[in-house]
């Protein structure tokens, strides 16, 4: 599904980044595809050959509502943002995770750190009035914790940062610092 909707490839910095912070995207109500559990993570992880220098994790949020699905926010990046490439590789619901990229092509995550980085995003961020927030269940805290361990072990010097700390922006709506700081590096 995803392969029809972006065409793949490696660019050497993105074309579009993510600039526009909380915009609404579309409450659809429908479930998350290929919402997949902890072990389907780590797995991922393990089969990973990655043929690109990737120097820093970014942690993110989708700028949505916790209840935004999956198909929603590729719709919005896709038809309203006009984004070839998904914002983040690995997008984490509040039933699972979903690959919304593979790691050896460069996604829209955060300018500058596009070409360089890897993006983990969690669905949520937003609160009910459109304001920032710590929407994190327990389930998408510990599969940010599984992913930035996984990468940490593929790659061990690793920078992990969260958006925030490069851009005058909320996202993730918590601090990567205070969250994990047994992964956080600063840039
Ligand atoms: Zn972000």
């Amino acid at each position: 599904m995803i392969q029809e909707l972006y065409q793949v490839g490696i660019l050497a910095e993105s074309e579009f980044c993510e600039d526009l912070d909380f915009m609404a995207v579309p409450d659809i109500q429908e479930e998350c595809p290929a919402a997949k559990s902890e072990q389907e993570l780590r797995e991922y992880f393990k089969n990973l050959s990655i043929k690109r220098k990737i120097t820093h994790a970014v942690i993110h949020c989708a700028a949505t509502q916790p209840t935004a699905s999956v198909s929603s926010i590729l719709n919005y990046w896709k038809n309203t943002l006009k984004w070839q490439n998904p914002g983040y590789h690995i997008l984490i619901g509040t039933s699972g995770f979903t690959v919304l990229s593979d790691f050896n092509n460069v996604t829209n995550g955060a300018i500058g750190y596009n070409a360089c980085g890897v993006h983990f995003s969690y669905i949520g961020g937003i609160d009910s009035s459109g304001k920032p927030k710590d929407t994190r269940t327990e389930l998408q805290k510990h599969l940010l914790k599984v992913c930035l361990e996984e990468i940490r072990r593929l790659i061990p010097n690793i920078k992990v940062i969260g958006h925030n700390e490069v851009a005058a922006k909320a996202c993730p709506s918590f601090k990567v610092k205070e969250a994990y700081p047994e992964f956080w590096t600063g840039k």
